[in-house]
Protein backbone atom coordinates (compact mmCIF):
# COMPACT_ATOMS: atom_id res chain seq x y z
CA UNK A 1 0.00 0.00 0.00
CA UNK A 2 1.39 3.66 -0.45
CA UNK A 3 0.31 6.74 1.69
CA UNK A 4 -2.29 3.99 2.98
CA UNK A 5 -4.12 3.46 0.13
CA UNK A 6 -3.34 0.18 -2.16
CA UNK A 7 -1.14 0.22 -5.16
CA UNK A 8 -3.82 -1.96 -7.14
CA UNK A 9 -6.92 -2.43 -6.00
CA UNK A 10 -9.17 -6.16 -7.27
CA UNK A 11 -12.36 -6.44 -7.41
CA UNK A 12 -14.50 -9.34 -8.11
CA UNK A 13 -17.60 -9.63 -10.25
CA UNK A 14 -18.48 -7.27 -12.47
CA UNK A 15 -21.93 -6.72 -12.57
CA UNK A 16 -23.94 -3.91 -11.67
CA UNK A 17 -21.81 -3.09 -8.23
CA UNK A 18 -18.24 -4.76 -9.31
CA UNK A 19 -18.36 -2.75 -12.27
CA UNK A 20 -19.54 0.69 -10.26
CA UNK A 21 -16.83 -0.14 -7.27
CA UNK A 22 -13.97 -0.63 -10.14
CA UNK A 23 -15.04 3.02 -12.08
CA UNK A 24 -15.42 4.90 -8.57
CA UNK A 25 -12.04 3.66 -7.55
CA UNK A 26 -9.89 4.67 -10.73
CA UNK A 27 -12.02 7.84 -10.65
CA UNK A 28 -10.37 7.99 -7.57
CA UNK A 29 -7.05 7.56 -8.88
CA UNK A 30 -6.08 4.27 -7.82
CA UNK A 31 -5.04 1.35 -10.30
CA UNK A 32 -7.77 -1.41 -10.62
CA UNK A 33 -7.92 -4.99 -11.79
CA UNK A 34 -11.47 -6.03 -12.63
CA UNK A 35 -11.86 -9.73 -12.34
CA UNK A 36 -15.07 -11.46 -13.87
CA UNK A 37 -15.41 -15.56 -14.81
CA UNK A 38 -17.36 -14.15 -17.99
CA UNK A 39 -15.53 -12.47 -20.74
CA UNK A 40 -18.48 -10.50 -21.94
CA UNK A 41 -19.38 -9.35 -18.37
CA UNK A 42 -16.34 -7.59 -18.42
CA UNK A 43 -17.53 -6.01 -22.12
CA UNK A 44 -20.62 -5.20 -20.66
CA UNK A 45 -19.60 -3.72 -17.81
CA UNK A 46 -16.95 -1.62 -19.98
CA UNK A 47 -19.64 0.01 -22.39
CA UNK A 48 -21.43 0.77 -19.23
CA UNK A 49 -18.35 2.34 -17.22
CA UNK A 50 -18.20 4.41 -20.68
CA UNK A 51 -22.17 5.49 -20.54
CA UNK A 52 -21.99 6.71 -17.08
CA UNK A 53 -18.19 8.27 -17.39
CA UNK A 54 -19.74 10.38 -20.38
CA UNK A 55 -22.67 11.46 -18.17
CA UNK A 56 -20.72 12.43 -15.04
CA UNK A 57 -18.49 14.64 -17.70
CA UNK A 58 -21.97 16.39 -18.81
CA UNK A 59 -23.04 17.18 -14.88
CA UNK A 60 -19.20 18.46 -14.40
CA UNK A 61 -18.51 15.61 -12.01
CA UNK A 62 -15.84 14.42 -13.39
CA UNK A 63 -11.98 15.65 -13.14
CA UNK A 64 -9.97 13.44 -15.27
CA UNK A 65 -10.77 12.71 -19.24
CA UNK A 66 -12.77 9.57 -18.96
CA UNK A 67 -10.30 7.87 -21.57
CA UNK A 68 -7.21 8.92 -18.48
CA UNK A 69 -10.18 6.71 -16.00
CA UNK A 70 -10.11 3.60 -18.44
CA UNK A 71 -6.46 3.54 -18.53
CA UNK A 72 -6.32 2.79 -15.03
CA UNK A 73 -8.69 -0.16 -15.33
CA UNK A 74 -7.06 -3.66 -16.37
CA UNK A 75 -9.91 -6.61 -17.07
CA UNK A 76 -9.07 -10.49 -16.25
CA UNK A 77 -11.29 -13.78 -16.51
CA UNK A 78 -8.56 -14.85 -13.90
CA UNK A 79 -8.44 -14.66 -10.31
CA UNK A 80 -4.74 -15.35 -10.84
CA UNK A 81 -4.47 -11.37 -12.17
CA UNK A 82 -5.20 -10.40 -8.23
CA UNK A 83 -1.61 -12.39 -7.21
CA UNK A 84 -0.01 -9.03 -6.72
CA UNK A 85 -3.19 -6.55 -5.44
CA UNK A 86 -3.07 -5.78 -1.79
CA UNK A 87 -6.54 -4.78 -1.52
CA UNK A 88 -9.35 -7.05 -3.21
CA UNK A 89 -13.11 -6.41 -2.96
CA UNK A 90 -15.56 -9.37 -3.64
CA UNK A 91 -18.83 -9.17 -5.39
CA UNK A 92 -19.73 -11.62 -6.98
CA UNK A 93 -23.91 -12.94 -6.23
CA UNK A 94 -25.13 -12.74 -2.86
CA UNK A 95 -24.40 -16.53 -2.63
CA UNK A 96 -22.55 -17.68 0.79
CA UNK A 97 -21.01 -20.80 -0.34
CA UNK A 98 -19.57 -18.91 -3.80
CA UNK A 99 -18.06 -16.08 -1.56
CA UNK A 100 -16.62 -18.31 1.13
CA UNK A 101 -15.03 -20.36 -1.99
CA UNK A 102 -13.66 -17.05 -3.26
CA UNK A 103 -12.36 -16.24 -0.10
CA UNK A 104 -10.26 -19.04 0.26
CA UNK A 105 -8.85 -18.90 -3.26
CA UNK A 106 -8.15 -15.43 -2.68
CA UNK A 107 -6.11 -16.43 1.01
CA UNK A 108 -3.87 -18.47 -0.90
CA UNK A 109 -3.52 -16.47 -3.93
CA UNK A 110 -2.62 -13.07 -2.20
CA UNK A 111 0.06 -11.48 -0.33
CA UNK A 112 -0.06 -11.83 3.42
CA UNK A 113 -0.54 -8.02 3.75
CA UNK A 114 -3.01 -8.07 1.97
CA UNK A 115 -6.98 -6.84 2.83
CA UNK A 116 -10.08 -9.21 1.41
CA UNK A 117 -13.00 -6.83 1.54
CA UNK A 118 -16.84 -8.26 0.45
CA UNK A 119 -19.56 -6.23 -0.26
CA UNK A 120 -22.09 -8.28 0.63
CA UNK A 121 -25.35 -7.36 1.63
CA UNK A 122 -25.79 -9.31 4.41
CA UNK A 123 -23.61 -12.62 4.52
CA UNK A 124 -21.62 -12.72 7.72
CA UNK A 125 -18.15 -11.44 7.85
CA UNK A 126 -16.90 -13.19 10.66
CA UNK A 127 -18.13 -16.88 8.83
CA UNK A 128 -16.40 -15.50 5.34
CA UNK A 129 -13.42 -14.38 7.31
CA UNK A 130 -13.07 -17.77 9.32
CA UNK A 131 -12.59 -19.50 5.47
CA UNK A 132 -9.14 -17.76 5.48
CA UNK A 133 -6.07 -17.82 7.48
CA UNK A 134 -5.97 -14.18 7.60
CA UNK A 135 -8.99 -13.40 9.43
CA UNK A 136 -8.00 -9.92 10.67
CA UNK A 137 -7.40 -8.93 7.29
CA UNK A 138 -11.43 -9.43 6.19
CA UNK A 139 -13.81 -6.33 5.91
CA UNK A 140 -17.41 -5.37 4.80
CA UNK A 141 -17.21 -3.03 2.65
CA UNK A 142 -21.02 -2.35 1.29
CA UNK A 143 -21.24 0.16 -1.74
CA UNK A 144 -24.98 1.60 -2.10
CA UNK A 145 -25.92 1.44 -5.77
CA UNK A 146 -24.95 3.31 -8.21
CA UNK A 147 -21.96 3.49 -6.69
CA UNK A 148 -20.61 6.20 -8.52
CA UNK A 149 -23.60 8.33 -7.67
CA UNK A 150 -24.23 7.18 -3.93
CA UNK A 151 -22.79 8.98 -1.17
CA UNK A 152 -22.63 6.07 1.43
CA UNK A 153 -20.29 3.06 2.09
CA UNK A 154 -21.20 0.46 5.23
CA UNK A 155 -18.63 -0.41 7.05
CA UNK A 156 -18.70 -3.90 8.85
CA UNK A 157 -16.32 -5.21 10.90
CA UNK A 158 -15.93 -9.05 11.85
CA UNK A 159 -15.12 -10.38 15.09
CA UNK A 160 -11.62 -10.71 13.99
CA UNK A 161 -11.34 -7.35 11.96
CA UNK A 162 -8.13 -5.53 13.19
CA UNK A 163 -7.99 -1.87 13.85
CA UNK A 164 -5.36 -1.89 11.46
CA UNK A 165 -7.61 -3.76 8.42
CA UNK A 166 -10.76 -1.34 9.23
CA UNK A 167 -8.62 2.08 9.58
CA UNK A 168 -7.43 0.82 5.87
CA UNK A 169 -10.51 0.31 4.75
CA UNK A 170 -11.91 3.99 6.40
CA UNK A 171 -9.32 5.56 4.49
CA UNK A 172 -10.33 4.00 1.02
CA UNK A 173 -13.72 5.32 1.99
CA UNK A 174 -12.79 8.54 2.62
CA UNK A 175 -10.36 8.43 -0.73
CA UNK A 176 -13.34 7.67 -3.02
CA UNK A 177 -15.16 10.48 -1.46
CA UNK A 178 -17.59 8.54 0.43
CA UNK A 179 -19.51 9.15 4.17
CA UNK A 180 -19.46 5.80 5.90
CA UNK A 181 -21.66 4.10 8.63
CA UNK A 182 -20.39 1.62 10.77
CA UNK A 183 -22.19 -1.62 11.48
CA UNK A 184 -22.02 -4.66 13.66
CA UNK A 185 -21.49 -7.83 12.36
CA UNK A 186 -25.20 -8.93 12.00
CA UNK A 187 -27.47 -9.75 9.27
CA UNK A 188 -28.31 -7.20 7.10
CA UNK A 189 -26.36 -4.91 8.89
CA UNK A 190 -27.96 -1.54 8.88
CA UNK A 191 -29.32 -0.82 6.10
CA UNK A 192 -30.41 -4.18 4.57
CA UNK A 193 -31.76 -4.74 7.96
CA UNK A 194 -34.22 -2.04 7.69
CA UNK A 195 -34.66 -1.80 4.01
CA UNK A 196 -35.15 -5.02 3.27
CA UNK A 197 -38.18 -5.56 4.91
CA UNK A 198 -40.16 -2.73 3.29
CA UNK A 199 -39.01 -3.72 -0.34
CA UNK A 200 -40.70 -7.30 0.46
CA UNK A 201 -43.39 -5.79 2.38
CA UNK A 202 -44.45 -3.90 -0.49
CA UNK A 203 -44.53 -7.16 -2.32
CA UNK A 204 -46.79 -8.44 -0.06
CA UNK A 205 -48.60 -6.20 -0.72
CA UNK A 206 -48.74 -6.04 -4.81
CA UNK A 207 -49.50 -9.45 -3.81
CA UNK A 208 -52.82 -9.16 -2.17
CA UNK A 209 -53.67 -6.76 -4.35
CA UNK A 210 -53.75 -3.44 -1.69
CA UNK A 211 -52.51 -1.71 -4.70
CA UNK A 212 -50.95 -1.77 -8.30
CA UNK A 213 -47.40 -1.26 -8.11
CA UNK A 214 -47.68 1.82 -9.70
CA UNK A 215 -49.55 2.78 -7.15
CA UNK A 216 -47.37 0.82 -4.27
CA UNK A 217 -44.63 2.73 -5.94
CA UNK A 218 -46.36 6.02 -5.97
CA UNK A 219 -47.78 5.89 -2.34
CA UNK A 220 -44.44 5.61 -0.73
CA UNK A 221 -42.34 7.59 -3.33
CA UNK A 222 -44.27 10.80 -2.43
CA UNK A 223 -45.72 9.81 0.69
CA UNK A 224 -42.46 9.42 2.38
CA UNK A 225 -40.52 11.29 0.36
CA UNK A 226 -38.11 8.92 -1.13
CA UNK A 227 -36.64 9.21 -4.58
CA UNK A 228 -38.17 5.96 -5.87
CA UNK A 229 -40.74 3.39 -5.02
CA UNK A 230 -40.08 0.28 -2.98
CA UNK A 231 -40.43 -1.84 -6.26
CA UNK A 232 -38.73 0.08 -8.34
CA UNK A 233 -36.03 0.03 -6.14
CA UNK A 234 -36.21 -3.82 -6.24
CA UNK A 235 -35.81 -4.09 -9.92
CA UNK A 236 -32.57 -1.35 -9.85
CA UNK A 237 -31.20 -3.63 -6.89
CA UNK A 238 -31.89 -7.34 -8.70
CA UNK A 239 -34.69 -9.57 -7.37
CA UNK A 240 -32.54 -12.56 -7.00
CA UNK A 241 -30.51 -10.24 -4.37
CA UNK A 242 -33.77 -8.86 -2.36
CA UNK A 243 -34.71 -12.72 -1.89
CA UNK A 244 -31.36 -14.17 -0.73
CA UNK A 245 -31.10 -10.82 1.64
CA UNK A 246 -34.33 -11.86 2.92
CA UNK A 247 -33.64 -15.73 3.13
CA UNK A 248 -30.27 -14.49 5.56
CA UNK A 249 -32.30 -12.28 7.78
CA UNK A 250 -35.16 -14.78 7.84
CA UNK A 251 -32.79 -17.99 8.39
CA UNK A 252 -30.48 -15.97 11.03
CA UNK A 253 -32.82 -14.38 12.82
CA UNK A 254 -35.25 -16.41 13.42
CA UNK A 255 -38.28 -14.62 13.06
CA UNK A 256 -41.14 -14.92 10.73
CA UNK A 257 -41.83 -11.71 10.18
CA UNK A 258 -38.78 -11.43 7.38
CA UNK A 259 -39.97 -14.76 5.55
CA UNK A 260 -39.96 -13.56 1.72
CA UNK A 261 -43.02 -12.83 -0.11
CA UNK A 262 -44.18 -15.66 -2.31
CA UNK A 263 -44.33 -13.73 -5.41
CA UNK A 264 -41.12 -12.31 -4.59
CA UNK A 265 -39.47 -16.10 -4.65
CA UNK A 266 -41.81 -16.80 -7.74
CA UNK A 267 -40.49 -13.96 -9.72
CA UNK A 268 -37.25 -14.95 -9.29
CA UNK A 269 -38.16 -18.79 -9.94
CA UNK A 270 -39.36 -17.53 -13.22
CA UNK A 271 -36.20 -15.13 -14.39
CA UNK A 272 -37.67 -11.89 -13.48
CA UNK A 273 -34.52 -10.74 -11.81
CA UNK A 274 -35.50 -6.74 -12.02
CA UNK A 275 -33.52 -4.04 -14.61
CA UNK A 276 -30.99 -6.40 -15.18
CA UNK A 277 -32.71 -9.41 -17.42
CA UNK A 278 -34.93 -6.83 -18.63
CA UNK A 279 -38.29 -7.96 -16.11
CA UNK A 280 -39.07 -7.52 -13.01
CA UNK A 281 -41.81 -6.01 -11.58
CA UNK A 282 -41.79 -3.79 -14.76
CA UNK A 283 -40.21 -4.45 -18.23
CA UNK A 284 -37.73 -2.79 -19.40
CA UNK A 285 -35.70 -2.15 -22.95
CA UNK A 286 -32.24 -2.70 -23.57
CA UNK A 287 -31.02 0.71 -24.42
P1 LIG B 1 -24.66 -9.09 -10.39
O1 LIG B 1 -25.44 -10.33 -10.56
O2 LIG B 1 -25.03 -7.86 -11.16
O3 LIG B 1 -23.10 -9.36 -10.68
C1 LIG B 1 -22.36 -10.44 -10.16
C2 LIG B 1 -21.17 -10.69 -11.08
O4 LIG B 1 -20.34 -11.69 -10.48
C3 LIG B 1 -21.57 -11.21 -12.47
O5 LIG B 1 -20.95 -10.40 -13.44
C4 LIG B 1 -21.00 -12.64 -12.51
O6 LIG B 1 -20.55 -13.02 -13.80
C5 LIG B 1 -19.83 -12.52 -11.53
N1 LIG B 1 -19.41 -13.80 -10.95
C6 LIG B 1 -20.18 -14.82 -10.51
N2 LIG B 1 -19.40 -15.82 -10.04
C7 LIG B 1 -18.11 -15.42 -10.20
C8 LIG B 1 -16.86 -16.01 -9.91
N3 LIG B 1 -16.78 -17.22 -9.35
N4 LIG B 1 -15.73 -15.32 -10.20
C9 LIG B 1 -15.81 -14.09 -10.77
N5 LIG B 1 -16.96 -13.48 -11.08
C10 LIG B 1 -18.11 -14.13 -10.77
O7 LIG B 1 -24.71 -8.77 -8.81
P2 LIG B 1 -24.58 -7.34 -8.08
O8 LIG B 1 -25.92 -6.70 -8.01
O9 LIG B 1 -23.41 -6.59 -8.66
O10 LIG B 1 -24.25 -7.82 -6.57
C11 LIG B 1 -22.96 -8.27 -6.23
C12 LIG B 1 -22.81 -8.22 -4.71
O11 LIG B 1 -23.02 -6.87 -4.26
C13 LIG B 1 -23.81 -9.09 -3.94
O12 LIG B 1 -23.19 -9.61 -2.80
C14 LIG B 1 -24.90 -8.09 -3.55
O13 LIG B 1 -25.61 -8.49 -2.40
C15 LIG B 1 -24.04 -6.85 -3.27
N6 LIG B 1 -24.76 -5.57 -3.36
C16 LIG B 1 -25.69 -5.38 -4.34
C17 LIG B 1 -26.34 -4.15 -4.42
C18 LIG B 1 -27.36 -3.89 -5.50
O14 LIG B 1 -28.08 -2.85 -5.43
N7 LIG B 1 -27.46 -4.72 -6.52
C19 LIG B 1 -26.03 -3.12 -3.51
C20 LIG B 1 -25.04 -3.35 -2.54
C21 LIG B 1 -24.41 -4.59 -2.47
Amino acid sequence: MSRGLPKLLGVIGAGQMGAGIAQAAATAGLQVVLVDRAAEQLERAAAGMRLSLGKLVKRGMLKDEPEAVLQRLQHATDLEALAVADYVVEAVPENEGLKTGIFRQLDALMPPHAVLASNTSSISITRLAAATCRPDRVVGLHFMNPVPLMALIELVRGLQTSDETFEATQRLAVHLGKTTCVSLDRPGFIVNRILMPMINEAFFALMEGVGSAHDIDTGMKLGTNQPMGPLTLADFIGLDTCLSIMRVLHEQLGDSKYRPCPLLVQYVDAGWLGKKSGRGVYTYSSS
